[in-house]
């Protein structure tokens, strides 16, 4: 019998209101399982010595969030190749003294669209809005899922531009179209849409009250409106798509489904529906 607890936490810049935690420990309380995850809240000059730390101290796994999952990537010994493609991680798993990096995010994007909507994506035309670490997971996710078209929609065209080149290759399949945030352009892309998914923070609690698409944009009432904020529960893009009939989904399936990866990537057990169902109700009524 092993008596010594295993380590498993989160490394972050701001982890206040990290749900991480809390979906952890119900996953871990849930199989009685003798681990614990715990929230480290660093600086970004000390990454590196927090990784290596870590890695000296035993820790059994890591989850890595804003703003390291890119920089993350350095310090690992290994690199899966989903990971590798999305040139980003949100997963450290220790094996054998080394450290291994996973990216969880693309599967915990579309595991609530095929389990709690039952949507297939294949064929399926997309608009995404926003180009950062997010929608690259997005589009890897959507291109692998055989999406033909994926339009991004970009501040600035620049990274839209950046995440095409990434994948352009890879998905030769997906048609990758880009463009900065015109009216015209949006309507158009919109219109032939059967996906809208905000990657963009408008609308989260740091941007209280904004809508990523301007007030004139119409929705078609097939596309389904996918909100990657998972606070508030309802963006206003959100809100906006439920009044005019469109299915809608938040961040939150998304953020329960990536961290269940993680949980089975340390721990050889992929939490069943029955927790997740729990853990995302009892998420819905702390916000009432
Ligand atoms: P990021 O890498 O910083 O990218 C942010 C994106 O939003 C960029 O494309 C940026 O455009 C755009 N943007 C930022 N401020 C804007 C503004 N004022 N007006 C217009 N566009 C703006 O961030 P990220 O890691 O992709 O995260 C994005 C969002 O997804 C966050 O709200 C995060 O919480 C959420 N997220 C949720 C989950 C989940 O599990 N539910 C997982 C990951 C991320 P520029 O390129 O022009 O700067």
């Amino acid at each position: 019998m092993n008596l010594m607890t295993l380590t498993v936490g989160l490394l972050g810049e701001h982890l206040e209101n990290s749900l991480s935690p809390l979906i952890h420990r119900n996953f871990i309380c849930h199989y009685s399982l003798n681990y614990c995850y715990l929230p480290f809240q660093i600086k970004t000059e000390n990454l590196e010595k927090a990784i290596y730390g870590a890695k000296a101290l035993g820790i059994q796994g890591l989850n890595v969030t804003i703003p390291f999952k890119e920089k993350s990537m350095l310090f690992m010994d290994n690199i899966d190749p989903a990971a590798e493609k999305i040139r980003a991680i949100n997963t450290i798993v220790r094996k054998n003294e080394k450290l291994y990096g996973y990216n969880t995010d693309w599967n915990g994007f579309k595991e609530p669209l095929k389990k709690e909507m039952d949507i297939k994506l294949i064929d399926k035309r997309a608009v995404v809005l926003g180009a950062g670490g997010a929608a690259r997971s997005v589009v890897f996710a959507l291109a692998e899922e055989r999406c033909p078209v994926i339009s991004i929609f970009n501040r600035s065209k620049d990274r839209a531009s950046e995440v095409k080149r990434n994948f352009h290759n890879i998905f030769p399949q997906c048609e990758i179209r880009t463009f900065s945030f015109r009216r015209k352009y949006l309507q158009e892309e919109i219109d032939n849409a059967d996906l809208l998914i905000n990657t963009t923070p408008l609308g989260s609690w740091y941007f209280p009250g904004q809508n990523p698409l301007p007030e004139e944009i119409k929705l078609p009432s097939k596309a389904i409106v996918y909100d990657l904020i998972y606070y508030p529960d309802r963006t206003p893009l959100l809100r906006w798509a439920e009044i005019n009939g469109n299915r809608i989904l938040n961040g939150k399936e998304m953020l329960i489904y990536q961290a269940a990866e993680s949980f089975y990537l340390w721990t050889g057990i992929y939490p069943d529906q029955e927790i997740i169902t729990k853990i995302l109700s009892k998420i819905n009524k702390m916000e009432n």
